[in-house]
């Protein structure tokens, strides 16, 4: 359209400019023609008349000469008119039939979602609508390998910003400008790279560089290509931008996380040392709090608020303050806030707490004075509690700090186990042994592991268990189901209410018979273990360890 009426604005320019010139040259050799009839023309004339309609002839030819290739050229930008009108008609109907393509492929896309490859998948209940079938087999395979969502984190800027949850009050607190320096430890056993990377930048992002002394990380036997050179490069690259910032250890052997946190602590050099998992990301203002705290009291291990990075969408999800505790598997859970720290009305002050979830921060040689993290703990799980109870055993003390806040993936499921359980037991029994004396027993029962710890009342109940189990907690009586060959647990108010088979008849030396059923508790050997089971008697007999007098009198 443009180029339409550019056209023909310059053709109607030319012509009256032609048109001008032509009546201009009319008028001009009228007058003369009539001032040479008058006779006084010679005086005006600069040159003969001959010579004078010579000129005028020529210019007449010349005007029709132009005129012809003005007629020409018009013919010609005509055609070129009549082209580009029908180039645009042709667009114009050929749009319909685009823009009609295109609501019909929209229309298919709402209609029929492309089609779920892992319709099962955990990582595909949120997100990964638009993924072609090989976006989806990628991001799967990489789910399945990491527990989390690696194809999204690649995605996702690596100085991507999180929302600041912390409590407002927060915000108001000041710090001394004198704080401890600090050294920030990262394990990790086969974690996503941009994973890492994207804890680093939020590390040196949201620490003051002046009190940010380094940054450790602990390879522990990594098999990952990309964990390899692509990250020894990396951490060349960082360390051009901030000078001896990075450090990377690297295990030779896999030594569990544990140990992992050892290596790091041993490798700090700053007087605080924080040690996270490799999948986090630090929230604004977390490392004042930490750094004022120890500073305040060398004593203190300390552990932030945690937030929960969804696995799949990668989106932050606030947690609330609570306590870290752990129940008698000496697996970690959140507890309720404590009175005391209600009461001081203060949503900034530090919460004392029996154990941390794993994450924490210590004067780094304070840590080490009470023997650090037990290296002894394989793979997984207990180490936390094993802390904890080293920390308030040797005089130092736990808190959670509400004002420093690190989001951390919880992922759906472990890369480097299949089942943990096998270590979270065996850990678990080495922290009970090692600082639980007669409370250890608890700890194996809450692992089924059959001590036969069992208490006989002379009223005929069998108690399980050493009756001094966590707050709230109801004993427990061993009940006959009445069918199949595994006794019950019920808790004992319940049981009676209810008149479960909670009563057995025992003399120390016989066997150990239901009053309801008269089926015999007896062992029987499974593959490498015995077991208790329900069953006509046979000949197994029970004896008794210990008598205790007047039970309940104090
Ligand atoms: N980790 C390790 N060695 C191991 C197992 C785990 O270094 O044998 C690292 C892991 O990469 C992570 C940290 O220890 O950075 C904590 O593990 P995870 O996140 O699986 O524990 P969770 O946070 O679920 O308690
Ligand atoms: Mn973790």
């Amino acid at each position: 359209m443009m180029l339409r009426r550019h056209l023909c604005k310059v053709l109607c320019i030319g012509l009256t400019l032609l048109i001008v010139y032509n009546l201009l040259l009319v008028v001009y050799t009228k007058m003369t023609l009539q001032k040479l009839i008058l006779g006084g023309v010679q005086k005006e004339l600069h040159f003969p008349l001959s010579e004078w309609n010579e000129t005028v002839i020529k210019k007449l030819s010349h005007l029709e000469l132009e005129l012809q290739h003005l007629q020409e050229n018009m013919k010609l930008a005509m055609k070129q008119q009549e082209n580009v009108d029908k180039t645009l008609k042709r667009m114009r109907d050929e749009q319909p039939v685009q823009k009609a393509v295109e609501a019909k492929a929209s229309e298919t896309k709402k209609h029929r979602p492309r089609e779920k490859l892992f319709p099962d998948s955990p990582l595909f209940k949120q997100w990964g609508e638009d993924l072609s079938e090989a976006q989806q087999k990628r991001a799967q395979d990489l789910f399945q390998k990491f527990g989390y969502n690696v194809y999204l984190s690649n995605l996702l800027p690596l100085n991507r910003s999180i929302p600041d949850t912390r409590h407002s009050r927060c915000l108001q607190k000041t710090y001394s400008s004198q704080l401890p320096s600090l050294s920030v430890v990262l394990i990790f056993t086969n974690e996503a790279l941009s994973i890492i990377q994207r804890a680093i930048t939020s590390i040196i992002n949201r620490t003051p560089s002046q009190l940010l002394k380094e940054i450790i990380l602990v390879d522990d036997f990594s098999s990952n290509e990309e964990l390899k050179a692509n990250l020894d490069e990396l951490i060349k690259l960082y360390n051009q931008k901030y000078p001896g910032l990075l450090k990377i250890v690297r295990h030779t052997k896999r030594q569990g996380l544990a140990q992992a946190r050892n290596t790091g602590r041993e490798t700090a050099t700053a007087e605080v040392v924080a040690i996270l998992d490799a999948h986090i990301e630090v929230n604004a203002g977390w490392a004042e709090p930490i750094l004022a705290r120890i500073q305040e009291d060398h004593t203190v291990i300390v552990s932030p608020v945690f937030d929960k990075i969804n696995f799949d969408t990668f989106e932050l999800e606030k947690y609330g303050l609570a306590v870290d505790g752990f129940n008698w598997e000496l697996w970690c859970r959140y507890d309720s806030l404590p009175k005391a720290w209600i009461d001081l009305n203060d949503v900034t002050a530090p919460v004392k707490s029996p154990s941390i979830m794993g994450i924490l921060a210590a004067n780094r040689l304070f840590l080490g004075k009470i023997g650090s993290v037990d290296g002894g703990m394989l793979v997984y799980g207990g180490e936390n509690v094993e802390l904890s109870l080293r920390v308030w055993q040797c005089g130092g003390r736990i808190e959670v700090l509400p004002c420093s806040r690190i989001a951390h993936i919880e992922r759906h499921h472990k890369p480097y186990a299949l089942d943990l359980t096998p270590a979270m037991k065996r850990n678990a029994l080495r922290v009970a042994e090692i600082w639980m004396d007669e409370y250890k027993y608890m700890v194996y029962l809450a692992w089924n592991i059959p001590l036969q710890k069992v208490y006989y009342h002379l009223t005929g109940e069998l108690y399980v268990g050493s009756l001094i189990a966590e707050a709230n907690a109801e004993d427990c009586c061993l009940t006959d189901p009445g069918s199949g060959e595994n006794p019950t647990l019920e808790p004992c108010s319940k049981a009676a209410q209810h008149g479960l088979h909670i009563y057995w008849d025992f003399k120390p030396g016989r066997a150990l018979i239901n009053r309801a059923t008269k089926r015999c508790l007896e062992l029987k050997k499974a593959s490498s273990y015995y077991m208790p089971v329900l069953r006509p008697c046979t000949t197994q007999v029970w004896t008794i360890q210990h008598t205790i007098g007047n039970w309940g009198s104090n």
